[in-house]
């Protein structure tokens, strides 16, 4: 019988481990949220994490800004927040007007305040083996697998997307796991060839029913990240209908990995908040 992950209950299992935790603290850790411009599918995400952070009693901040700021001005603003110790966490909500280069932008974040984990330091730690703070939803994929009992060591894990947001990322943490892993993209000349080997595989595209059926081994984990809508509707970038019947275990889209980032976000907001206090053990 295929095993549907059900992210969302994962999920609040976790909130109320971090509820937990964030009553231990003294002070109340805090979220500033950068949005710039009115992205529709932005403002629901910010929106999200606002009512994570009602739900574990963090603070909020969300900072608006026009569509035509510039870089000045909108790093002056993120220095600020380095500098306020009532932040213990800054995110810039991706995408960013054309304008503004988001690597340039993520870089002069405090990387102990990064939350998405997108400095170019909390990268490079995870590359060399020394994590710090993990992007989110590479990080809540991973955890999904560990709560699910999937074991990962020694198997073949597929990432589909090579994004620094997430299959890069992926890609290290599944390797550090001792998974063996291969990464696909928009060039690889046959992906059907990789996906069929994959025991674990994950897609992280935003292209709806890119992986079809004849592409996933019979037994395989299928981790599905795409969000993409459809006749008003959220699908992922797996054929969920058909490779449901293959899989041994499959994420819903909604339902499945969407949950688990939001989760992961409110766990880096605790594990910065400890980083800046200096009461955090390094993994
Ligand atoms: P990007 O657009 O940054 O990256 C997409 C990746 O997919 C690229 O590496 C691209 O290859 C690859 N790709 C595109 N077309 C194909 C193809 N036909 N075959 C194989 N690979 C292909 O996207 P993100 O990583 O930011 O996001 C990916 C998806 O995940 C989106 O749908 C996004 O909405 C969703 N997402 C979901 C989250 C969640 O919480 N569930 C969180 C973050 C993202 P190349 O590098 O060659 O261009």
């Amino acid at each position: 019988m295929t095993k549907i992950i059900d992210g969302k209950s994962i999920a609040d299992r976790i909130y109320e481990e971090l509820k937990e935790e964030v009553i231990a603290i003294k002070d109340k850790p805090g979220l500033a949220v950068v949005l710039v411009g009115d992205d529709p599918a932005s403002i629901v995400y910010v929106r999200n994490k606002e009512r994570a952070c009602k739900r574990l009693g963090l603070n909020y901040r969300l900072l608006k800004f026009p569509q035509s700021i510039g870089r000045e001005d909108l790093l002056s603003s993120i220095r600020a927040l380095n500098e306020d110790e009532t932040i213990n966490g800054i995110i810039v909500q991706m995408p960013l007007p054309e304008h503004l280069d988001a690597f340039d932008i993520v870089s002069n974040i405090d990387p102990l305040k990064d939350v998405d984990g997108l400095h170019p330091d909390n990268l490079g730690r995870l590359l060399s083996g020394k994590p710090r703070i993990i992007p989110c939803t590479p990080l809540g994929v991973v955890e999904l697998l560990k709560r699910e009992n999937i074991d990962v060591k020694g198997k073949n894990a597929v990432i589909v997307g090579r994004s620094n947001l997430v299959g890069k990322p992926l890609f290290h943490l599944l390797l550090s796991l001792d998974a063996t892993v291969t990464i696909c993209h928009s060039k690889t000349s046959d992906l059907k060839e990789e996906t069929s080997r994959a025991d674990i595989l994950v897609c992280a595209v935003g292209a709806p029913k890119l992986i079809t059926v004849d592409m996933v081994k019979e037994g395989a984990i299928v981790i599905d990240v795409g969000i993409n809508r459809v006749d008003d509707k959220l699908v992922g970038d797996v054929d969920f209908e058909e490779v449901k019947n293959v899989a041994r275990a499959i994420t819903p889209v909604p339902g499945g990995v969407g949950p688990m980032t939001v989760a992961m976000l409110m766990k880096n907001v605790i594990t910065a908040y400890r980083l800046q206090k200096g009461n955090y053990e390094h993994n």
